[in-house]
Parts: structure tokens; sequence; C-alpha cells
């Protein structure tokens, strides 16, 4: 039997060498934004769903708490106390009681402000990466009751899959599916969107009744959840933010549009934008749409993702 530790043990406990986490992107196969609540956040009614589009963070031991990237938006994001993953250490470390002390280095591919949740992702990573590296040993339901704090889309990216979130987007549970791959191609822009003004234009839009009848209930989507056919999932995806998208970006329409003209069953922007994710028939398919994409000048980049995929994981 191992002893118990204790903070003023010599030895520490956690992992000696370097801890490697690797977190998915995530994109709302079905975003229905309800009424704006007193808390000023709105109430969600959302179908999460993880991505292979990845960031990768490795923490070392270290005197005190530091971060380094590398990656998409190397230069613009700030890499102080602003930044999610030093936020999400400070919480972890507050909550076990243990010193926020360690050497971070995040190496991005999720692109900023994107609608793809990069930020949320990597305060996931980097909870996951300081509990192994510190030896909290918190569950994984633990470490989401903390995400939960940093952000709404903080704990889906703990757990990944498919999965149901309410509330603000924070309380989640799994959707239960048959194990299929999607196939998706997500069109990256040149610049992102930025969460906050898109859900005060939908509140504009709505405000002045030029915004389209709120998507409702998840049950369709649900029901083809369960199936494998793509053409049947392709007829339920929704996004409620996706008139607030266009009318701030109106050339996501030719991306959209671009898309489907290319053979993907249906396009939809991502969370708040402007990434804009089609579904494929198959794989080959999502690389044929992915490459005609970027030759029509609609994106900066369009890459192919499979999902689901698993959250935040060391390894
Ligand atoms: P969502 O889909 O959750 O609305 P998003 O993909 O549109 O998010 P993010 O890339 O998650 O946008 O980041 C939004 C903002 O969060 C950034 O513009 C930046 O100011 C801030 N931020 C703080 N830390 C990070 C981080 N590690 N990565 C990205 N953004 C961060």
């Amino acid at each position: 039997m191992t002893e118990a530790w204790r903070p003023d043990d010599d030895e520490p406990r956690g992992a000696i060498g370097p801890v490697r986490v690797r977190v998915p992107a995530k994109v709302n196969l079905h975003l229905g934004v309800g009424p704006l609540r007193r808390d000023g956040y709105h109430e969600l009614n959302t179908v999460y769903h993880a991505i292979s589009i990845y960031d990768e963070l490795t923490a070392r031991r270290g005197d005190t708490l530091a971060l380094t990237m590398e990656g998409e938006g190397t230069g613009e994001l700030a890499l102080d106390d602003t930044n999610l993953v030093i936020r999400a250490a400070h919480a972890l470390a507050g909550y076990a009681g243990v010193l926020p002390h360690a050497r971070l280095h995040l190496r991005k591919q999720i692109p900023l402000a994107g609608g793809l949740a990069g930020g949320s992702a990597d305060a996931a990573a980097a909870l996951v990466a300081c509990d192994a590296l510190w030896g909290t040993g918190l569950s994984r339901d633990e470490l989401a009751g903390i995400a939960a704090d940093l952000g709404s889309d903080v704990p889906f990216l703990i757990y990944g899959g498919t999965a149901l979130g309410t509330g603000r987007g924070e309380a989640i549970s799994p959707v239960l599916a048959r194990p299929t791959s999607w196939h998706w191609v997500v069109a990256i822009a040149d610049a992102g969107l930025s969460t906050p003004t898109a859900y005060r234009e939908l509140d504009r839009l709505r405000d002045t009744g030029a915004a389209g009848a709120p998507l409702g209930s998840t049950d369709a989507l649900l029901g083809a959840l369960r199936q494998r056919d793509p053409r049947v999932l392709a007829r339920t995806l929704g996004n409620d933010l996706q008139d607030a998208a266009l009318a701030m970006r109106p050339a996501l329409a030719d991306t959209l549009k671009a898309g489907e003209a290319a053979g993907a069953l249906t396009g939809i922007v991502s969370g708040s934008g402007p990434t804009c994710v089609f579904l494929a028939t198959n794989a080959a398919d999502a690389e044929r749409i992915a490459a005609e994409l970027t030759a029509a000048g609609v994106c900066r980049e369009a890459r192919v993702a499979h999902g689901p995929v698993a959250g935040a994981r060391v390894g």
C-alpha cells in the first residue's frame, strides 16, 4: 500500500517527466439559443461533438508558473494571467491546495476565436495536465466542476465524445449513439469572430424580428445520431447563432454555398463562427471537398476531421 502524500513530504508526488495532453476542438451539431438570463448568459440547448483537430499542452516541473506557445495565434494570444491555460492551472491549484508551479508549452492547431472552443480546450488540457503533473488525482467529474467556472464549453472538453449541454452549456450529459465516425470538413476563416458580439447580434436580430425561428428541441438530431446514415444526420444539424455570424461576416454565405456545391451533405457555421463545418459522406469525399474549398479561395484553409473523439487525455 502506498502512503498518503502530505504537503511537507520531501518527495513530490505526481509525474517526474513531462506530461503531454491532447485536446480536441468542438463543433455544435445543434446550438439552440434560448432567452438571455439575468446573469448575462443565454440559456442553451446544445449538442457538442469533439472532432480530430487538436491542441497539445506539455507540462513540466518548474519553480513558477510559465506558459510558452507555438502555432495558431502565436504573437497574438497573451500568455499572462488572462490566458485560459494559466487561469485553469491557478483554479486547480487553489482547489487542490497545491502550489501552481509548472512550465507549460502549448502547441496550437485550433484557430483563435473560430467558434471551435480552442481557448476552452486549452483550459481543459491544463486541468488534465496539471492534475497528472501535481498528482492531485481528481476524477473527471471533479475536473469538470472546476472547468465550469472557467467557461461554459470547458466541461465538455474534459469528457469529449458527443454530449448534450444545457444551462449555459456547462451541464453535460453523454449522448447515446451508435459507434459511428462522422466525416467533417472544417473551413477556417482568415480572421476570428468574437463570441459575445455574436450573441449580442443575435439578440439584436431577434429584437428587430430579423432572426429565423429558434431551433427548439434536439430530438431529431439525437434520433439521427442513433442511425449510421450521414444523409439523415445532415437534415438535423442547426445553429441559432448562424444568422448572427452571417450578418457579421456576409462572405460566410459563399463558403457555405461552395461546400455544398463541392458535394457536402450540408454545411453550418460552427458555434459563433466564423469556422464553417461540412458533413461529408465518407473520408474520401471529405478530402475532395476540402481541396475544392481551398482552391475556391473561400477560406484560409480547409482541413478534414472525424468525430466523435475523446476529450482532454494524457498521452
Ligand atoms: P467558443 O467556440 O467557445 O465561443 P472560440 O473558438 O470562438 O470559442 P477561442 O479561441 O476559444 O474562441 O477564444 C476566444 C478568446 O478567448 C480569445 O480571443 C482570447 O482572447 C481568449 N483566450 C484566452 N486564453 C486562450 C487560449 N489559450 N486560446 C485561445 N483563446 C484564449
